[in-house]
């Protein structure tokens, strides 16, 4: 696919439609000077060039990478009509799209067809969208989530006013369904939030295990899927041998309230696109308002009466759009794109347990991989020194071969749970991290694994360690 050519079509089939309403308008208030734009756009150039390059499979760090090129086509074709999808006199052909995305989801998910449900500006909106609507159908009840769950949960409680509380993990990071059974026979708790993936380890919760404990009792199930929701895409693999993921946690996903998903993490969106979405439609009576200025083109809910922000980019909505179109949610359209990452996880893994230099922390469950330089004895002090140098070194790596990993803190009763013969010397620990979320990763695995190993083995040699 050649960038070039489909940016220059959207931009051509943006000019054609405007030239369609006759002369184009200007004002010389607008005008900007050739010269002047390429000496700014220069600078411009300069300043994003001291980017990480997340585009690489040498980045292999945080849960960053760039559009997709159908996503970037989509988006600047609605971007240069700018519409709005708050409503629908802002965005009437961007609202369409967006509501045949978000029936895509939330057939993904396994949600009916009178689902309710829209786009948002990320997860962290999406979430709060969820909490608030738990808050609603279960007034002056808490909300319950596990301690490795992402730190928007505690933080949107406190807005929200509802009392959080974090339930302990298993050894692998997991919701703690013993302890969480506990917590809910206190009855103080209303809603439960599972995640399907983790953003520090990816570790999935046993959605269908707290199910068995919430449906019974009336209490609410939020599943954060942020992260992880188009893993859900493997979950109905069986031809030959194992499946990719367990199944059983993402089939689960239709039995819950709401689930959280964001196109922009593995969807292949730029960021500002996160997804809520409710199984039972009725709880739009939650958003209602009255809105002076819009809503004037149709008496059908405009997607600002069942959403918490305003102005959102319908262009968001069209990249998405467009990007469906050609990585359907199917296991062979986009899955297999989530996919790559996660036989590319299981395969590092497998180089890291059987690697003289490195350790793996735990077994990866989606596509984030966790390791730390081999240190003996295991002291939680001289694991950190050693991760810390290969995350620096790494970046220094020179112009030929740098490489760029992430740390994750990890605490010490979780550090010993995993490793019987830690030396606790410390309150935390770090440890290596890499989120192996492009394709582009696989062909590169030996590459990467090697850069890894060399860091780890001279972080361990070079008599940095304390
Ligand atoms: C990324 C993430 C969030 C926050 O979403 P943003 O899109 O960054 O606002 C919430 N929960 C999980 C599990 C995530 O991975």
């Amino acid at each position: 696919m050649d960038l070039h050519h489909w940016l220059g079509r959207a931009v051509d089939t943006h000019a054609a439609w405007a030239d369609g309403h006759g002369p184009r308008p200007g004002h010389p208030a607008l005008a900007v000077d050739d010269e002047a734009l390429s000496t700014a756009f220069a600078e411009l150039a300069g300043r994003l060039g001291t980017s990480y390059p997340f585009f690489h499979p040498r980045y292999a760090g945080q849960m960053l990478k760039p559009p997709h090129p159908v996503a970037v086509t989509g988006y600047l074709a609605a971007m240069l009509v700018n519409p709005n999808n708050h409503a629908l006199d802002g965005g009437p052909a961007t609202s369409a799209l967006e509501e045949e995305v978000v029936a895509a989801l939330a057939t993904m998910v396994g949600f009916p067809g009178d689902h309710l449900g829209h786009l948002t500006g990320g997860g962290t909106v999406a979430n709060l969208e969820a909490l608030f609507v738990a808050r609603e159908t279960h007034p002056g009840k808490g909300i319950a989530y596990s301690a490795e769950s992402h730190y928007t949960h505690a933080r949107m409680c406190h807005l929200l006013g509802v009392e959080g509380h974090a339930v302990p993990t298993d050894d692998r990071g997991r919701m703690d369904v013993a302890a969480l059974e506990r917590l809910l026979d206190g009855g103080r708790i209303g809603t439960v939030v599972v995640t399907t993936g983790t953003t520090g380890l990816g570790a999935v919760d046993p959605v269908h295990r707290v199910l068995d404990l919430t449906e019974p009792a009336g209490v609410r199930v939020h599943v954060d899927a942020a992260y992880g929701g188009f893993f859900a895409l493997l979950a109905d693999e069986v031809p030959h041998g194992t499946p990719l993921v367990d199944p059983a946690p993402w089939r689960a996903l239709r039995r819950c309230d709401s689930v959280v998903v964001d196109p922009h993490k593995h969807g292949m969106q730029p960021y500002g696109c996160g997804a809520v979405l409710f199984r039972d439609p009725s709880v739009q009576r939650f958003y209602r308002h009255d809105s002076p200025y819009t809503y004037f083109t149709s008496s059908r809910p405009h997607l600002g009466e069942i959403s918490l922000e305003c102005s959102r980019a319908g262009a968001s909505a069209a990249a998405l759009w467009l990007t469906l179109r050609l990585f359907p949610l199917t296991r062979d359209g986009l899955g297999e794109v989530v996919a790559a990452g996660r036989r590319t996880a299981l395969r590092w893994a497998e180089r890291i347990a059987a690697s003289p230099h490195l350790d793996l922390f735990q077994p990866p469950e989606l596509d984030i991989v966790t390791y730390h330089p081999r240190v003996n004895p295991p002291s939680l002090k001289r694991i950190t020194a050693a991760s810390e140098h290969v995350l620096r070194a790494g970046m220094r790596g020179g112009q030929e071969d740098p490489v760029y990993v992430s740390t994750a803190r990890i605490g010490a009763d979780a550090f010993a749970a995993r490793r019987g013969d830690a030396v606790v010397d410390a309150e935390e620990t770090a440890v290596l991290r890499s989120v192996l979320m492009k394709p582009e990763a696989e062909p590169y695995l030996d590459r990467l694994h090697g850069r890894v190993e060399e860091l780890a083995s001279a972080a361990c040699r070079d008599g940095e360690l304390p």
